[in-house]
């Protein structure tokens, strides 16, 4: 079964780029190429010369044709006045338009670099005309850019949050708890299996609180709030530093802004702030 998708979202293997279109530019494993722009940062430019190599068509941005490419990882590209900086470093100062084609457009330059040989029979592929698939010339298998969901949650007990600090964070932040859905796991199992694997509680009231992209490299957040049910904080070591519960004025070093995880905090805290 094909995937329907909007006429102006299809990739077209046919189409090429041309003058006046709008790029995004990766560096391996997870730069963005960052342009100034009139009101802060800018991750779509017209600017500079296309690289060689695989360009994939995003869709569309301010009505023009928008691409993305991916260079290799030592790679610099002499563009007046963009440099090539981490992406999690400027998550918080696009806009969600810009923000949108990144996610996109890191994705896919991801599913396409990952994708050039077919997983069954090992023949090259190529892109579908009309979706997003690559599809293997040898046996016709179609394989799908891959979105990974995570569950994200908000564990509140009376005036409190519980926020951890995860190892990988490799830095005093405290955020919210999160974990990949297993397969075979809904939503709700995830949510109840990571919080009792991760510091030992139960929790009760889950709530939809909303969802993000998440490109590094293809999750889906998806968002919960959830009340305390039962148990004593004990920490999966291998996995979190502390964990603890906080009152909204007193909070550790959070997420940055942009993050899901940072807007389940900040939604916290403007329920929960002293008035
Ligand atoms: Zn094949």
């Amino acid at each position: 079964m094909q995937r329907e998708m909007p006429e102006h979202l299809h990739p077209n293997a046919t189409s090429s780029p041309v003058a006046g279109d709008l790029w995004v530019v990766l560096r391996a494993p997870n730069d963005v190429l960052v342009f100034e722009v009139a009101d802060g940062l800018g991750v779509v430019s017209e600017h500079g010369v296309v690289p060689d190599g695989a360009h994939i068509r995003v869709g569309e941005y301010a009505g023009r044709t928008l691409w993305a490419t991916r260079v290799d990882a030592d790679e610099d590209l002499a563009v007046r006045g963009a440099q090539f900086v981490h992406a999690r470093q400027i998550i918080g100062a696009l806009d969600p338009d810009q923000f949108s084609a990144f996610a996109r457009a890191r994705m896919l330059v991801e599913w396409h670099h990952t994708h050039r040989f077919c997983g069954a029979c090992g023949a090259p592929t190529v892109i579908a005309d009309g979706e997003y698939a690559s599809v293997c010339a040898a046996c016709d298998l179609r394989s799908y850019p891959r979105i990974s969901p995570v569950v994200i949650v908000a564990v509140t007990r009376n005036n409190q949050i519980l926020l951890a600090q995860p190892i990988r964070a490799g830095r005093p932040m405290y955020t919210v708890l999160a974990g990949f859905v297993e397969v075979g796991e809904s939503l709700e199992q995830t949510v109840a299996r990571e919080i009792a694997e991760e510091v030992g509680l139960t929790v009760t009231d889950l709530a939809y609180a909303g969802s993000q992209p998440w490109p590094f490299p293809h999750a889906l957040m998806v968002g919960f709030t959830a009340q305390y049910a039962s148990g004593e904080i004990v920490c999966d070591t291998t996995e979190l530093v502390e964990a603890g519960w906080y009152s909204a004025d007193a909070l550790p070093e959070l997420p940055p802004h942009g993050s899901i995880s940072r807007t389940l905090i900040d939604a916290f805290v403007a329920t929960h702030a002293a008035r």
